[in-house]
């Protein structure tokens, strides 16, 4: 039996609970790991909500980890027992152990540690097709970028301090707001007592952004918009507020674009997964990201996690630990 944290019906964060499940070897093309730990992120909370659809219930949540493999599954031949390796792509996160395919894993290099990787993996990854595929981020970009001291936010200003680009943040305290600027935000913005959008216009001297990041949804909508330059991108790649209602094609005046990104479809094939890794790992390695774990919880206390987060009382990622 193995520890867990599966949900049986959508819900609040009540309906996380902790529970021993049966685990069967793996299948052919899977492995076995024992987790060291479990990164928290907010695509955790939209699919305990039931914002997202999952395929099945009950459901052990959780899409990112680090471990060690114990045990290989028939057809597995460039992994072993003992390697180390980490994933930020696949349901079934919260437990002890679990049985994952084997090419959705990511070896881990030596001088990553287990709790960076397992903070980092599904952030951090975000980041990079972010800002080198969904745009290609420079030093002549103007970016605006929503809840930067959050998990993703902190790596982004990082990123985004390392290639060059003047990024303009926002948060939702004068605390967090310092946060993001010690990381490399350009400017920041506290939105709770600032109008952002008149902020944006004054920082750029009326000119826009080229890209908008915008993970609040309904919140910073439509407001995001009217912070782009004439043919700027809106990238609308989350929902901590609530999902973008449904609006009229005419509001993209402007000539603007619009993209609704996921990590899933950037890294759908394991050379799309390992080169963003790869990448992101050599950021982390050339000291160009540090990885801040700022909230560290039991897995037994994932409910009060999935509190923390939504109530916008974290910073930077969040783990779990067995
Ligand atoms: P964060 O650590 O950034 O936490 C979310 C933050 O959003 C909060 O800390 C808060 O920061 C801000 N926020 C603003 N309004 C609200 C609200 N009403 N309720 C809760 N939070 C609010 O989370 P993650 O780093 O895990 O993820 C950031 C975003 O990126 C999420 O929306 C997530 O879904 C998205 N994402 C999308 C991916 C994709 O591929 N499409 C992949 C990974 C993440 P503040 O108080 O400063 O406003």
């Amino acid at each position: 039996m193995v520890q867990a944290i599966r949900i049986h019906v959508t819900g609040g964060p009540e309906v996380l609970r902790p529970e021993d499940i049966e685990l069967a070897p793996p299948a052919p093309g899977e492995v076995r790991i024992r987790h060291r730990a479990i990164g928290l992120n907010f695509i955790d909370t939209y699919q305990r909500s039931g914002l997202y659809k999952l395929a099945s219930l009950p459901a052990v949540l959780g899409m990112e980890g680090a471990g060690d493999v114990v045990a290989v599954g028939d057809g597995v031949t460039e992994l072993r027992a003992g390697d180390r390796v980490a994933y930020g792509t696949e349901l079934g996160g919260y437990a002890a152990e679990r049985n994952i395919r084997a090419d959705r894993l990511v070896p881990l290099p030596p001088v990553i540690a287990y709790e960076t990787a397992a903070a980092m993996m599904l952030q951090g990854m975000t980041v990079r097709y972010l800002f080198r595929e969904v745009f290609d981020v420079g030093p002549g970009t103007v970016m605006l970028f929503h809840a930067a001291a959050g998990g993703v936010g902190l790596i982004a200003c990082q990123w985004a301090r390392a290639l060059g680009a003047t990024m303009i943040g926002t948060a939702g305290s004068p605390e967090k707001a310092e946060l993001a600027r010690a990381h490399g935000c350009t400017h920041v913005i506290d939105y709770r007592r600032e109008n952002f959008v008149e902020r944006v216009r004054e920082l750029t001297g009326g000119r826009g952004c080229d890209v908008v990041y915008d993970s609040i949804g309904r919140d910073t909508f439509p407001g995001s918009l009217d912070c782009l330059k004439p043919k700027g991108l809106w990238v609308s790649f989350g929902n901590a507020s609530g999902p973008v209602p449904p609006f009229d094609l005419t509001q993209l005046k402007g000539s603007l674009f619009a993209t609704r990104p996921s990590l899933m479809a950037y890294t759908a094939t394991t050379e799309q997964l390992r080169a963003n890794a790869a990448d992101l790992f050599a950021q982390v390695e050339a000291g160009r990201i540090a990885i801040r774990v700022n909230q560290r919880y039991a897995l037994a206390d994932a409910e009060q996690a999935h509190r923390d987060l939504e109530s916008r009382k974290t910073t930077g990622s969040s783990i779990l630990v067995v």
